[in-house]
Order: structure tokens, then sequence, then C-alpha cells
């Protein structure tokens, strides 16, 4: 994480929700749980956790929903689009939805997360790392890697 960090920008789909990141490099993850699928109403949804000192948000703001007794999930109040996802453990990171990236190609996944709920008829070749939720969580989030907020 020593190279230096450049600025990604995002934001909602209507427009009203900004922010900003400064990207250090920070990996992203897939994760496939039925929370995040259930949200996005796709089948599955990436993040990228960066110190939350390393988030600004420009315009707007994010209206926050407690999605379990551990996390919370920020989204904009006029279009719904998923934002950011937090836990009550981790004060000083957040979980940016890559999806909400300008740019997401600037933060491809390194693994897929919860892959137990991966949906059947979802076919993937890339190779990449699959790890269940129960597959050393405390490993996962001293790396930062997006923990589903399962309860
Ligand atoms: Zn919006
Ligand atoms: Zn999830």
């Amino acid at each position: 994480m020593n190279e230096p960090g450049h600025i990604l920008s995002g934001g909602c789909l209507c427009g009203a929700v900004r922010y900003e990141i400064d990207y250090r490099g920070e990996e992203a993850s897939l994760c496939h749980c039925a929370m995040c699928r259930r949200q996005s109403g796709g089948a599955f949804m990436g993040f990228v956790t960066v110190p939350r000192a390393h988030y600004r948000l420009l315009k707007g703001e994010i209206t926050f929903r407690r999605s379990s007794d551990i996390g919370r999930r920020g989204f904009c109040a006029e279009c719904a689009t998923p934002l950011v996802m937090d836990y009550n453990y981790e004060d000083e990171r957040t979980g940016i939805v890559t999806g909400s990236l300008d740019d997401p190609e600037a933060v491809p996944p390194v693994l897929h997360w919860g892959v137990e709920s991966m949906l059947s008829w979802l076919k993937l070749d890339d190779g990449l790392p699959r790890l269940t939720t129960d597959q050393d969580p405390e490993y996962a989030k001293a790396i930062g890697l997006h923990n589903p907020d399962v309860t």
C-alpha cells in the first residue's frame, strides 16, 4: 500500500450524491452473500474497503440503513443506488461499492467472497480465489475485505 494515492470519483445513478476517494491500491472483492444480492438486485456486489479519512463526500448525503447487528448500508435516498457498507467494529474504514465508481475498471476484484451463496447459474471463469463466509473471517477483516453482514 505504499504506492501514491490517486483520486477515484463516484456517485449514484441520479447524480444527487457524488464522492471521491484517495485510492492507495486497496484490494477489491466481489461478495455473493444474499444480503448484497438483495440490496443490489444483481448477482453480486463489488467492494473496496478504504480508510474513512480517504473518503470524501462532495455532494448530497448518504442515507444509512442498519442491515444487521453488525453492519449498515448507505445509499442515495433519491435513487436507491448502494454506495457504502460500514461495520460497527470498524470505525476507521468504509467499504465503497465499486459499481458506484465512475471507473470500476480501476479496482478489479482479487477474490470472491461469500461463495456458499453464489448463484448456480452464474458462470465465472476468472480463476480468482473463492472464500466462504466462514472461511477465516478474521483474516478477511484484517486485510479489509468486505465481510458479508449475514446474521
Ligand atoms: Zn441518487
Ligand atoms: Zn455481501
